[in-house]
């Protein structure tokens, strides 16, 4: 597929009826972590998966990313089976950010965020294929995440945050159609954390990027999706808007604590905070 001409007429990603199991060599019949999931993400939007740990949230992007491969159901890329498409297709479309960013290679963030581009250059054979718009394409992604100063640092020799804003960036530099974001603020400070929200809304608008994070934060979550997917026990429990899902009985019911709901003082978008 040519990730120029993807039909807009598609869901960015169609999840179908998806069971997943992680295989055991105890256990004959693992139990599953997915369990027939169906969601549709439409092209264009920002979407937010939420749950309790364990829920199966990185599981689902992993399915997403085609990292892992689903034992039943289907996983449609616009339109197109998951599963017959190359892995450099789905790298031209579809950027990755995990949970877990352990980088044991010593590159610079430089370095790392120019390999953002790689897939575009694929069946180069590895011969010299960074030319100045790669390289403007990172330092624009570099700025972005705020990095430009840790650009010939060692990824190894970064903080937790700087290393995640590094991947982020790796991840827009590779002009993706979908960026798939788990706990993305996780390590982040507050300043961060905000211009995190801001670079995702402000790609999403530009480019019509559509963006599907896995975040504890809910209301971060709640600022800045359009559409909220809860799951429990690898269980669909709510979909629907901020206001549909960000909701006390229905957090109260999945989390197992009282929470209170009332609104954000600007955007109006429903915000949580425990009775503590
Ligand atoms: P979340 O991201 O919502 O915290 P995960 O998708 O990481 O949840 O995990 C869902 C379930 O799958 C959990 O019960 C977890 O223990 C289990 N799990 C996660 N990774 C593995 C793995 N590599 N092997 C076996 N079980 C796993
Ligand atoms: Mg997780």
């Amino acid at each position: 597929m040519n990730s120029e001409e993807y039909p807009v007429t598609f869901p960015a990603l169609s999840v179908q009826n998806v069971t997943y199991r992680y295989q055991s060599r105890f256990a004959k019949n693992p139990e599953a972590v997915i369990t027939e999931l169906s969601y549709t993400i439409e092209a264009g939007s920002i979407v937010g998966i939420l749950g309790p740990n364990g829920s199966g949230k990185s599981t689902l992007l992993k399915l997403l990313a085609r990292v892992f491969t689903k034992q039943e159901g289907s996983i449609e890329l616009f339109g197109q089976n998951i599963e017959q498409l190359s892995q450099a297709d789905i790298a031209r479309i579809v950027a990755f950010v995990p949970q877990e960013t352990q980088q044991v290679f010593p590159f610079t963030i430089g370095e790392m965020v120019l390999m953002g581009r790689f897939p575009h250059h694929a069946g180069l054979g590895g011969c010299h294929w960074e030319d100045p718009e790669d390289l403007a394409i990172a330092q624009s992604a570099m700025q972005d995440l705020d990095v430009v100063h840790l650009a010939d640092r060692l990824i190894t020799d970064v903080s937790g945050g700087e290393r995640q804003r590094a991947i982020i960036a790796r991840a827009l530099a590779q002009h993706p159609k979908i960026l798939l974001l788990d706990e993305p603020t996780a390590f982040l400070d507050l300043h961060h954390q905000l211009d995190i929200a801001r670079i995702l809304r402000r790609l999403n608008q530009d480019r019509g990027l559509t963006v599907v994070l896995v975040s504890h934060d809910l209301n971060l979550a709640s600022q800045s999706c359009d559409q909220l997917l809860l799951l429990d026990h690898g269980q669909m429990v709510k979909r629907g808007t901020p206001e549909e899902v960000i909701m006390p009985d229905v957090l109260e019911q999945v989390y197992g604590c009282a929470v209170l709901v009332d609104r954000h003082p600007q955007s109006g978008m429903p915000r949580v905070s425990l009775p503590v």
